[in-house]
């Protein structure tokens, strides 16, 4: 449904250009959930915001339905951007604190007018507060007289609203409590059942992304370091970050006790100004030879299942 072919995203800003997503290619298909993982400051956001159009790609192309999103005719781009919904971590600051909750949802409506007839329109937002587990008269409140978990029911309610085939994710559980957190996950996981929806979730938190995933991306500085079926990416890791990141990740131990051994990484990330040359991974690699900073590892296949930019991933 959604393919990113070698998707190049730069920001400019006071006459440099830094390249935050650096050639990413990646699929998400029908009623799919693709974990997209990584630190902070890889790209991730950087991917959705592409997605969605905020940002326009330097090269490559975001494909729906096979469709190349930059060259399509504005109202045939209306309505693919009708299907595919960004939730942020922050619902406070996405949704606007002078609208009524009501007024929140039917705003989808007039952006995109004959989707739902507006005599049908109390009825409906009936309907998705009680979908995404609010009450009736939470229609007739405020953004700020919610809790962060139900402000997040309510992103949802509006992104639902538009009959999204494809909803991205971005950090959208990441500031809330643990228990709340697990609500909204498994409300997300009912409404694919129900819906067949599909997800692109990004989150820097390799629990949750475990939770609910079928596939995992991991990035690393604006590239794909590995991808995969999720319990290939956490029982055998191949690229040293993966298994770096899942060394770290409290709770997960899908990584075969005796592969797994603690892994500190030294340094920071480097800047995506002066991104390391060959592998960007490299300077924090305990693997990492001449070759590393020679050549560019490329992302391929080596028969375990799921791809691994590595030149020395393990098998
Ligand atoms: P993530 O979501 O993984 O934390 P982002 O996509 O937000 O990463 O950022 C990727 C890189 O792009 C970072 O180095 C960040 O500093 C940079 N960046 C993000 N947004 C902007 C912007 N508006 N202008 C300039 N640089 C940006
Ligand atoms: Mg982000």
């Amino acid at each position: 449904m959604l393919e990113l072919v070698d998707l190049v995203t730069t920001y400019r800003t006071r006459r440099v250009e830094v390249q935050a997503v650096a050639g990413v290619s990646l699929t998400v298909g029908e009623g799919e959930t693709v974990g997209l993982v990584g630190e902070s400051g890889c790209g991730k956001s950087t991917v959705a915001r592409t997605i969605v159009g905020l940002v326009r790609p330097a090269s490559g192309q975001v494909l729906f339905e096979g469709k190349d999103l930059a060259s399509l005719p504005a109202k045939e781009l209306r309505r693919l951007r009708q299907e595919i919904q960004l939730i942020f971590q922050d619902p406070y600051a996405s949704l606007n604190p002078r609208m009524k909750v009501s007024a929140l949802i039917k705003e989808a409506w007039r952006i995109h007018p004959g989707l739902v007839p507006r005599e049908r329109w109390d009825e409906e937002v009936r309907d998705l507060l009680d979908r995404v587990g609010l009450r009736p008269e939470h229609a007739d409140r405020y953004p700020h007289q919610f809790s962060g978990g139900q402000r997040q029911r309510i992103s949802i309610a509006r992104a639902l609203a538009v009959r999204p085939r494809l909803i991205i994710c971005d950090e959208a559980v990441s500031a809330l409590d643990v228990s709340v957190r697990a609500q909204i996950l498994n409300l997300l996981q009912e409404l694919q059942r129900d819906l067949g929806v599909a997800y692109l979730f990004i989150s820097h938190d390799l629990g949750v992304v475990h939770h609910l995933c079928d596939r995992v991306a991991v990035m690393y500085l604006g590239k794909v370091a590995e991808i995969g079926p999720k319990d290939s990416i956490y029982a055998k890791p191949a690229h040293p970050y993966t298994q770096a990141l899942l060394s770290a990740a409290p709770g997960i131990d899908d990584w075969r006790e005796t592969d797994r051994h603690e892994i500190v990484l030294s340094g920071d990330v480097p800047s995506p100004l002066s991104p390391p040359t060959g592998c960007r991974f490299r300077t924090r690699c305990w693997l990492a030879q001449d070759r590393c900073r020679d050549e560019e590892p490329l992302l391929i296949e080596r028969g375990a299942g799921h791809p691994v930019a590595c030149h020395f991933a393990a098998s």
